[in-house]
């Protein structure tokens, strides 16, 4: 403040310019950051009154505000539009829905896939923009695990939709959702099941003369010790290779999508069957076979018979190779809500969480000691996977190594209409 300046030329002013005698200058300053002065000159001498100090000082304080305040927007807004050019450069078509399940933001590869009708910012409800169903489910979904979905988009293509939340200052804001086109991968996957759906069909013949032949060799003349081992061998051998050549046919039908033959069921029927198709072979291991069923009546069920104990044979029958002699299996069932959930459960190798995660795909085995000692072709998980897809439910795992495993297969009590 200076209310009487007697030689005005020290303040620096251009040369032209009127020359002040009185002053008044405050810093402009917010949050310790300062983004210049307020001056305000006097062609007089001027007694500055404490009246005319404050109302200085507040409006410089409201200058300083707008001037921060102009730097976080510019600032947000660079962010902004360069958010919004790596998203208009992403191939891959994203969604971003805020906490109310709003659309908020939509790159232009999603309008492109989903129409024009995707406009972000509306804050449109995403049932509103986006038709397909399960799409709108995985965005709304609200549980914690990360979750993917297979669809076809309106373009016709096959995408791989991922979700996940966004979380900002550890609160969930809403969600981002990423879609893969896997129409390519798609389209490999059915010619490679083509492709072995025919190799295998075709060696089902020659795999029947070959044990037929190999079977009829002692019939045909005495065979000393050693060649009765080797027909064993053969025998073995095919048998074997019979099985994997089924289960890839069986395979093949399910996912082809072979209409399923629906019946009402009566779940004890199924679990007896399947229980004592295998009581055999977990008498041979000393393991316990046990089945447990609620006291409380049971719904009938509607599913395809056959494979339905497919399935249930599949786990079970694992449940006894992985076991150790003398270990236990048991087959569970519980009724939850409109589902009903099958449990079965060993004592057996277990499995690591690391295999558990590929446990149904096809082919795979995992690597531990005592699964190598047991014969397979890995194809039996991804059967019973398959299979209850097919019938709307839900295959998973929970095992730890060393203490044993229990499969869960959830299905629902009644199938969609049009499979009846
Ligand atoms: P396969 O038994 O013919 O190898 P599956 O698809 O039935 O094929 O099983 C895949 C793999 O999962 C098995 O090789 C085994 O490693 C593991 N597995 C399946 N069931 C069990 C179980 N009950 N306990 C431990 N490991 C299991």
């Amino acid at each position: 403040m200076l209310a009487n300046i007697t030689r005005p030329r020290v303040l620096g002013f251009a040369p032209g310019f009127p020359r002040p005698q009185a002053l008044i200058a405050v810093a402009l300053r917010h949050e310790s950051q300062y983004y210049g002065a307020l001056w305000v000159a006097f062609d007089d001498h001027h007694q500055f009154s404490e009246e005319e100090v404050r109302f200085i000082t507040t409006l410089a304080g409201q200058a300083a505000l707008a001037a921060a305040n102009a730097r976080l927007f510019l600032t947000s807004e660079v962010g902004r539009q360069r958010l919004e050019s790596i998203l208009a450069s992403t191939p891959e078509p994203v969604l971003v829905t805020d906490h109310q399940n709003r659309l908020l933001l939509a790159n232009p590869a999603a309008w492109r896939v989903f129409g024009v009708a995707v406009e972000a910012g509306k804050g449109q409800p995403i049932h509103m923009v986006i038709k397909q169903e399960a799409l709108v489910n995985l965005l709304r979904s609200n549980s914690d695990e990360e979750k993917a979905i297979e669809l076809v988009a309106p373009d016709g293509r096959a995408y791989l939709a991922t979700a996940s939340f966004v979380l900002a200052e550890g609160r969930r804001m809403g969600r981002v959702c990423v879609l893969r086109d896997v129409t390519h991968f798609k389209e490999l996957d059915r010619l490679k099941s083509e492709f072995v759906s025919t190799v295998s069909h075709d060696l089902r013949s020659p795999l029947t003369l070959i044990r037929g032949y190999a079977t009829m060799l002692q019939m045909v003349g005495d065979l000393n010790d050693q060649q009765t081992g080797h027909v064993r061998k053969i025998i073995a051998g095919v048998e074997n290779m019979s099985r994997l050549v089924t289960n890839l046919l069986d395979l093949g039908r399910i996912e082809a999508g072979v209409g399923l033959q629906i019946e009402l069921l009566q779940v004890q029927d199924i679990t007896e069957r399947v229980v004592s198709a295998l009581q055999l072979q977990g008498a041979q291991k000393r393991i316990r076979l046990g089945v447990e069923v609620p006291p409380e009546p049971i719904p009938l069920i509607e599913a395809d018979q056959a494979l339905l104990q497919q399935a249930l044979h599949n786990l079970v029958e694992n449940a006894i190779k992985y076991t150790e002699a003398g270990g236990q299996v048991q087959l569970a069932v519980r009724l939850y809500k409109d589902e009903l959930v099958f449990a079965v459960s060993d004592t057996g190798i277990g499995i690591s969480p690391a295999d558990q995660r590929h446990m149904f795909e096809k082919f795979y085995r995992a690597g531990q000691k005592g699964t190598t000692r047991e014969r397979g072709s890995g194809l039996g998980l991804a059967i019973v996977k398959s299979i209850t897809e097919r019938h709307g439910g839900r295959v998973w795992v929970a095992s730890q190594l060393g203490k044993g495993s229990t499969f869960y297969l959830a299905v629902p009590l009644c199938q969609p209409k049009r499979e009846k």
